[in-house]
Parts: C-alpha cells; sequence; structure tokens
C-alpha cells in the first residue's frame, strides 16, 4: 500500500536530491554525501511501505531496519556537517560509527528479537536509539564549539543556521521510531525541512542571518506591540464616548476612528525608527556620518593619519574595533604590493606581494564593491585563491575589505574586523562602507602622492648630504695628491740637500786639504744620517706602494706580541727617554701566542709608537694594554693591544683620513726636525702602512680620540686587534709555518673578520 509519508518522503527528498545536482552537480563540499543523506533519509519511510507487502514476509524485522537506517542517517548527517563546515575530527566520527554499527550488528545476532519491556522495542533497536541520543549530543556539542569558537560572525551564523537544520533533521529521524502514530508520521516534514535547510547551506555559501532574522522579528513585534497598545487605547477611549455621549458619542467614536487610520502608518514608521535605533542599535542618520567623514579626511595628507582617522570614524559608527588601510600599488608587470597601515588595533601581517592574476583582487576590479572574509574562505570563486594568499587574508584577521578604487583598480583597501557586538555586517553597512570608501578615494590619492613627494624629498636630500661628503673627500684626496708632491719633495729633498751640502763641505776642505780626522767622522756621520733618512722615506714609500697592489709578502711566524713590542719598544726607548716620557706596559705577557710575520708587525708597531713619542709633549705618558679578546681559546680568538698617549689628539674628522697615503693634519709644508721631534712633520705613511700590516694578518687598526686640542691635550688611542692565526692560514698549511710560511698580504686582509670599528 502507498502511504502518505513514503510519498511524501519520496517526492521531498528526491526533489531536494534533484534540485541539488541540477544545481550544483556533486562539486561543492560535502555534496556526495547530501545526496547520501537524502536518499537514506527517505528509506525509513519506504521501508515501512515495503514491510505492508505480502512479499516481504521473511525479510528482516522492520525494528532492526530502522535501527540500521538510524547510524547510517546519522553517520552520513555527522560526515556532511563535518565537511560542509570544515571541522576537523571525520576520522574519529567515522571510527566511533563503525563501532556502533558492529555494537548494533552482535547485538542483533546475540539476542534476535528480544523486545524490551520499553516500549515494546527490540534490543537492537534500544541499542540503535541510545546511540542515536549519544551521538546526536556529541555532534550538538562539537557544533556549539564551533559557534562559540568561530572567528568572525558569518561564520557563526553558518553554524547556528547548520545547527538549527540539522536539530530538524535529527527530530525528523527520531520520530517514525515513536509509537505514537501522529507523532510518527510528523516525522517526514519535519525531516524534509531539516533537509531543505541542509541543501541550501550546502548549495548557498552566504545564508540569511539568523541572528539578523531574529531581531529584526523581535523589532516587527515590539512595533506591532505599540501600535496595537495606541489602537486598543484609542477603542477603549472611543467606547468612553460610545456609552457616556448620545449622538455627540457616535461623532467622537467617528474622530477616534478617523485619528486612528491617519495615526497608523506614521505611528508604525516612528515606533520601527525607535525600535532600529535604540533597540537594534542601527544608525540612520548617513547623510550626517558622510559629512562627518569627508570633512575629517579631507584635510589629511598622510597615509598613517588618514588609516587612523577612517577606521575611528567607522569604528564610531558600526563598533568594530579592528580596522587597517591596506595601500595597493599597481607593479609594472601587472603584480599588486599590499602595505598594510594600521588604523586600530593589532595588525599582524606584513607587506605582500599578489600576482596580477589573484582572485581576490580581481574580485574586486570586477565588483568594485565590498569583499567579506567569509567568501574568501568559503565562496566558490575563491575556491581556486592560492593557499599562501588564502593564509594571508586569513591572519590579517578582518571581517570585510572596501576596495578604494583608482580608474580601475583599487589604490587601497578599507580592512575592517569583527564588529564588537559580534554581529555580521548588514548590507545596508556594507553599501554605507562603500560609499566611504569612495570618498576616500581622493584624499587617499592626494596622501599617497604627498608621501612620495616626501619620500623623494628625503631620498634627494640624502643623495645631497652623500654628494656632499663624496665632494669633501674628494677635495681632502685631491689635497693629499698635491701635499704628496710637496711632502715627497719636501721629504727627499731635505736629506738630499743635506748629503749635497756635507759632500760639497767634504770636497771643499779636501781641495784645502784642512782635514782633521774628527772632521771626516762628524761629516761622515752627518752624510749617514742623512742617506739613512733618505732610505727610509723611499722605503716608505715602497712598503706602501706594495699595499696598494696587495703584493706585501707576509712570513707567519709563530711569535708573541710580548716579543714584538719589545723589539719595537727598544729602537725608540732613546727617543722617550730625550723626551722625558714615560711608558707604561700591562697585560701584554701571558698572552697567547700568534702567527705573525714578525719584521712587518714590529714595524707597523713602531710606526704607531714612533707617532704616540711625536705628538705627545715632553713628559707625557704612552701605555701600551694587551688583552685577549675571547676566552674560548683556539684560532678564531683575537688580541688587542692599545697605543694610548696624552698627546694633542686626533679631530674626527682626521681619524680615517690619517689612514690614507701621504696625510697629515696641519700644513704639509711644516718642516721635519726629526722622527721623534714634538710635531715633527713625516711624510705621511707611517699609519697607512701599519694599517698595511695589520690588515695582512686578518686584524684591524683604528683610533680613538675626543679631538685635537694642541692646549688641553686630549690623547689618542690606537686599537690593533690581531687573530691569533691569520684567517687565511689554512689548518694544513700549519706545520711548515713553524719555520716560516710566505703568503700574499691580500689573501689574509680579505679574509679578514676582526671584531672593532672601523
Ligand atoms: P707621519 O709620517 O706624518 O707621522 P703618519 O701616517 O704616521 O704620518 O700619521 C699621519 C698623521 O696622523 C700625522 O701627521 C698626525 O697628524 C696624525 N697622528 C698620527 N698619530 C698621532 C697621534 N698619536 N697623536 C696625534 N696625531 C697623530
Amino acid at each position: 500500500m502507498v502511504t502518505v509519508p513514503l510519498v511524501g518522503a519520496i517526492f521531498g527528498f528526491g526533489a531536494l536530491a534533484a534540485v541539488f545536482l541540477l544545481n550544483r552537480g556533486l562539486a561543492p563540499r560535502g555534496g556526495w554525501l547530501l545526496v547520501a543523506y537524502l536518499l537514506l533519509a527517505s528509506c525509513p519511510a519506504l521501508a515501512e511501505t515495503l514491510q505492508g507487502q505480502a512479499w516481504w514476509v521473511g525479510m528482516p524485522p522492520p525494528q532492526s531496519i530502522s535501527s540500521i537506517l538510524l547510524v547510517l542517517q546519522l553517520t552520513t548527517l555527522g560526515l556532511l556537517t563535518f565537511f560542509s563546515l570544515g571541522l576537523s575530527g571525520r576520522l574519529g566520527w567515522l571510527t566511533a560509527c563503525a563501532i556502533w554499527l558492529v555494537v548494533l550488528a552482535v547485538v542483533g545476532l546475540l539476542l534476535p528479537g528480544v523486545v524490551l519491556p520499553l516500549g515494546q522495542m527490540t534490543a537492537m533497536l534500544a541499542v540503535a536509539l541510545a546511540g542515536w541520543m549519544l551521538f546526536s549530543a556529541g555532534l550538538l556539542l562539537a557544533l556549539i564549539y564551533a559557534y562559540l569558537t568561530a572567528r568572525l560572525p558569518l561564520h557563526a551564523n553558518r553554524v547556528l543556521f547548520w545547527t538549527l537544520a540539522l536539530l530538524l533533521c535529527l527530530v525528523g529521524q527520531a520520530l517514525p521510531l515513536s509509537t505514537d502514530a501522529l507523532a510518527a508520521h510528523l516525522g517526514v516534514p519535519i525531516g524534509l525541512v531539516g533537509a531543505t535547510g541542509l541543501t541550501y547551506a550546502v548549495l548557498r555559501h552566504r545564508l540569511f542571518d539568523v541572528r539578523d532574522a531574529l531581531r529584526r522579528g523581535i523589532g516587527y513585534l515590539l512595533s506591532t506591540i505599540i501600535v496595537a497598545c495606541v489602537v486598543l487605547m484609542g477603542l477603549l477611549l472611543a467606547s468612553q464616548f460610545l456609552t457616556t455621549g448620545g449622538s455627540s458619542g457616535v461623532l467622537g467614536v467617528a474622530l477616534v476612528a478617523l485619528l486612528l487610520a491617519f495615526m497608523f502608518q506614521p505611528l508604525w514608521n516612528f515606533s520601527q525608527r525607535m525600535i532600529q535605533r535604540y533597540v537594534l542599535g542601527e544608525r540612520s542618520d548617513q547623510a550626517m556620518l558622510l559629512r562627518d567623514y569627508s570633512q575629517a579626511i579631507g584635510e589629511i595628507l598622510d597615509v598613517e593619519q588618514l588609516a587612523t582617522a577612517a577606521v575611528g570614524i567607522i569604528s564610531e559608527v558600526l563598533e568594530v574595533r579592528r580596522g587597517a588601510l591596506l595601500l595597493v600599488t599597481l607593479l609594472e608587470d601587472g603584480d599588486f604590493r599590499l602595505r598594510p597601515v594600521r588604523g586600530m588595533g593589532q595588525l599582524p601581517q606584513d607587506e605582500r606581494y599578489l600576482r596580477s592574476d589573484s582572485l581576490v583582487m580581481q574580485g574586486f576590479c570586477e565588483t568594485r564593491g565590498p569583499l567579506l572574509q567569509y567568501d574568501i574562505d568559503l565562496g566558490p570563486s575563491f575556491h581556486a585563491l592560492e593557499p599562501e594568499e588564502r593564509d594571508w587574508w586569513h591572519n590579517l584577521a578582518m571581517d570585510v575589505y572596501v576596495p578604494i578604487m583608482g580608474r580601475e583598480v583599487p589604490i587601497g583597501i578599507l580592512a575592517l574586523g569583527p564588529k564588537g557586538s559580534g554581529e555580521s555586517y548588514r548590507p545596508t553597512e556594507l553599501e554605507l562602507l562603500g560609499t566611504l570608501a569612495g570618498q576616500t578615494a581622493v584624499a587617499l590619492k592626494n596622501a599617497r602622492m604627498f608621501g612620495d613627494l616626501r619620500q623623494l624629498n628625503t631620498e634627494v636630500n640624502g643623495l645631497n648630504e652623500d654628494l656632499k661628503s663624496t665632494n669633501e673627500r674628494l677635495q681632502q684626496l685631491d689635497q693629499v695628491k698635491s701635499d704628496f708632491i710637496t711632502i715627497a719633495s719636501h721629504e727627499l729633498r731635505t736629506p738630499l740637500t743635506q748629503v749635497k751640502g756635507y759632500t760639497d763641505i767634504l770636497l771643499a776642505m779636501n781641495e784645502e786639504g784642512g782635514l782633521s780626522r774628527n772632521q771626516v767622522t762628524e761629516i761622515g756621520g752627518s752624510l749617514s744620517r742623512a742617506s739613512d733618512r733618505l732610505e727610509q722615506v723611499i722605503n716608505a714609500m715602497l712598503d706602501v706602494s706594495q699595499i696598494d697592489v696587495q703584493g706585501m709578502a707576509m712570513h707567519f711566524i709563530e711569535t708573541s706580541i710580548d716579543t714584538v713590542l719589545r723589539f719595537a719598544i727598544e729602537k725608540l726607548a732613546p727617543a722617550m727617554r730625550e723626551r722625558k716620557q714615560t711608558l707604561t706596559v700591562r697585560g701584554v705577557i701571558g698572552l697567547p701566542v700568534l702567527y705573525a710575520d714578525f719584521q712587518r708587525l714590529t714595524q707597523a708597531l713602531s710606526n704607531v709608537l714612533t707617532n704616540a713619542i711625536k705628538f705627545t709633549p715632553d713628559g707625557g705618558k704612552i701605555s701600551i694594554t694587551g688583552q685577549q679578546l675571547s676566552a674560548r681559546g683556539g684560532p678564531g680568538d683575537f688580541i688587542e693591544v692599545v697605543v694610548a698617549d696624552t698627546g694633542v689628539g686626533i679631530d674626527p674628522k682626521d681619524q680615517e683620513l690619517i689612514f690614507e697615503k701621504f696625510y697629515r693634519v696641519g700644513n704639509p709644508t711644516f718642516h721635519s726636525t726629526g722622527a721623534t721631534k714634538f710635531m715633527g712633520a713625516g711624510p705621511g705613511l707611517g699609519l697607512p702602512i701599519a694599517r698595511g700590516v695589520v690588515e695582512a694578518h686578518g686584524g684591524r687598526l683604528w683610533v680613538e680620540s675626543s679631538g685635537y686640542d694642541p692646549q688641553t691635550y686630549p690623547g689618542s688611542a690606537f686599537h690593533i686587534v690581531l687573530p691569533l692565526r691569520p684567517p687565511a692560514m689554512s689548518a694544513e698549511a700549519m706545520p711548515s709555518l713553524e719555520s716560516g710560511a710566505s703568503r700574499p698580504a691580500g689573501a689574509a686582509a680579505v679574509a679578514a673578520g676582526a671584531p672593532g670599528r672601523r
């Protein structure tokens, strides 16, 4: 016999499946599960009908079929829920359902046909029902959790909608098992309503706002109550007239009725406005908001301020707690650069480049309207969005994006977070945001142009500064060049003149025949000193030219800094004694051995020491301090030697230049009165050579001084940092170094990674 539930079920669920398949096929998430569920949902009615047929005799009893169908329905429903809402735990659910089915089968086999006293149920049906309750409760709990943890209101709305539809489905599943005939028949229609809800939710990613619908319903209810009260009051008043006033009473009633008729519509509108404003919290004075907004942002020429002002005003109206302005730059290759500028609240994302075919940007260009994060997450048009880009938008943690359009592409995007009330954005609000974004376009264009100009200006200023300092340096170097001629000729000519002069004297005196032995010794001594000086200057020039071509040959041997210093000091001790200067040496004994070119390092240290003597007044103090820079030991370590004096000091602007060849502070024609005389001039080659040698060891040499002052003597401190082993030396090369190995200077200097200041 064909029953009503059968027709209803087959027609209803079948129609739903057909609508679904015609609309979307099985493509949407969980599509095949929905079709499976719809088929399963129609089965109980079918089974019930079939059992009435004569040929069904001998087939499984009705309650066993219902039990199994119940398990299958709930399994599918649960999986569909997990799929459609993107919840995790599908596998767990499937396993639990499988266990439930096995238990059911075991009970069916062990206790066939056992009927429990409770409502004439078989043991199998009882197990199925108990499981149904347990599993339904679990599913609902999972939905409640998903609702509470939903980040965006539209996600929460989807969960809420799904929960309501699911509840109806569950009730529709349970009711056919009831012994009450009416309740059993209600199962199919209720289940159909629930299934319609689920089908709608799977087909459409944007669902109608359940909470908004509820709120509006309440709004209408309140308006109706208010208007009804007023009408009732009027009617009460009229009845008062009617009982007391005879013919005037009829007139009075007519008047009240007319008044009520006139007042009905305005009263309804008024109550609706009041409820919208004070109960539902909707702002209707949009014109005022637009005026406030354009006034507030019109004058702003700074992008950061613009973001703060725009988001600030919007947040006042829509009670948004977070917001930002994403600055969009269209790059030459068609890609986009998005730079988030904070407006309010945290901004967790950095700048991001999006490809020209980014679905989101294309969406903005096509619709020129707002886009919801919910659409990006679930919208069918964004299914193919690149996962990385999807994550970026997701991590911005915003709710809505409103493009600020340029001519064809957005120049900015107003990104707004969820509303404080937890509600989703209403269509009217999205429209309002679109209008506000339109107003922001001009202000944003101006601000960006102004920002670009300001940046350009800063860049030009920076370039100017660079140009100025390069110019100054070029001038100084130019000066050095011309000084070189003066210095070289002066430094070479002085001893040369001496040689020539003494030779002339020697010859003249010899001709006269009056040359005594003492005179020969004296003139010979002077000649020797002059030619020594000549040799020194020429050697220095050769050394410095070697550094230039990175060809200074190094002979590294194992030595100690203490020995090197002793050699350097030994030669200069007479000069220090003559100048009554005191020298203190601390911390050098006990420093680890190092690999160094003994002669070159002695030369470098003696150059620095010579300068300390030369630029420190008589009676001044010179100190040498040594220390190990790292206590770890091993080839990576460094030692530092600081040569400090109480001399005239060095102006900060000269502190790098003095390491340039031929550079000397002051007048280059200043006459040299001797290598160690106070403020005696030299060829300006001592420090470039010293630095060249130190760098050839992989070390660093620099000076620190508060400034030049020949009255107060602020002093200077030359820092020499040397690695215990030059970096260019490989471990394999070590044994041969014991006897001294040659390496070109440049290699070590390039690999240098010594600590210190340059
Ligand atoms: P010079 O042969 O002229 O001494 P250097 O290269 O050794 O050439 O030094 C360059 C310049 O650096 C010196 O002319 C001097 O002005 C300055 N200078 C070097 N050492 C010191 C120091 N200890 N105190 C003050 N000025 C110094």
